[in-house]
């Protein structure tokens, strides 16, 4: 069979089998992880979510509101609430990892008072660009830096962050596990770990629509309004690959955060895990 042609459902990594991680192991010698429904060598898996990004940067922000009618501003939104960043002068350092074209920290920045500040770490220079000139313009320079890194290696020092943010990244990175370590790392004790992913759809009727749309409406869309149809597949593939919300909570209380908590949104299509370094 296509791997294409599969459903959903049948690719569908919610279940049993799900992997911690993107990575798998191999009988045949050397690691292999998913992007999206296709295993591919672990080596070889950034480079490939790398060009996905480098392709859609440009449409980025267009598509998003155009695959989601704009529900993804609602639940960033959702995030900064639960973050709750201080409003007088308190000073307060966000890390946003997988921070792209820079929704969250613009959000975080227009929420916060004068102390606060942002550092947005993205792998792709593509996103982090658009993500640079967004800041520039709304004039948040002063207080959102961006820096180009790994999510699995983050060049920050430890105990450096009041809170992590990660918003539609981790099911890009290819060691989970190991991005959770980092986020660990990172925070002070006291921090607070926050990321909203997409997840797993718990309504009935709704998950129907919902498989419908990633897997006729969104390739297409992302054909029509970018030239690019592939990258758009994978993005609804790879949220199909992602642990569903009780696994997630496991991997985040094994990286050591405490209180782990999760929210469904809307109906489950996405989700905030929290959780704090004590
Ligand atoms: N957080 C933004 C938002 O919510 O609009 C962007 C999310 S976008 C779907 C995923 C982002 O993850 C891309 O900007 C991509 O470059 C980044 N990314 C993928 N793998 C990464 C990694 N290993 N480390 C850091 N960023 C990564």
């Amino acid at each position: 069979m296509d791997q294409n042609s599969q459903t959903a459902s049948q690719q569908n990594a919610h279940g049993a089998g799900a992997s911690p991680s993107a990575s798998t192991g191999s009988s045949t010698g050397g690691n292999t992880a998913s992007f999206g429904f296709r295993a591919v060598p672990e080596t070889e898996r950034q480079g490939l979510v790398n060009k996905v990004f480098a392709s859609v940067a440009g449409r980025y922000d267009l598509m998003n509101d155009l695959m989601s009618g704009g529900l993804h501003r609602l639940w960033k939104r959702e995030l900064i609430t639960l973050l709750n960043p201080p409003r007088g002068a308190t000073p307060f350092k966000l890390l946003d990892v997988a921070g792209g074209t820079g929704d969250i920290a613009m959000r975080y920045a227009k929420d916060s008072g004068p102390n606060a500040t942002a550092v947005i770490c993205d792998i792709s220079p593509e996103m982090l660009e658009v993500g640079r000139r967004r800041i520039a313009d709304a004039g948040l320079e002063s207080r959102i830096q961006c820096i180009e890194g790994n999510a699995e290696e983050l060049p920050f020092a430890n105990n450096s962050f009041d809170a992590y943010t990660i918003a539609f990244g981790i099911r890009n990175v290819t060691h989970i596990d190991r991005a959770l370590a980092e986020a660990y790392r990172v925070l002070k004790p006291g921090g607070r770990f926050l990321c909203l992913e997409f997840s797993e759809c718990r309504v009935p009727v709704l998950d129907r629509l919902y498989d419908f749309h990633s897997f006729e409406v969104i390739p297409r869309l992302g054909q029509l309004a970018a030239g690019d149809a592939d990258s758009y597949r994978y993005l609804a593939e790879s949220i199909r690959r992602f642990p569903p919300q009780e696994k997630f909570a496991g991997l985040v209380r094994n990286a050591g955060f405490s209180r782990v908590t999760h929210r469904d949104l809307t109906g489950g299509i996405a989700a905030i895990h929290g959780g704090w370094k004590i």
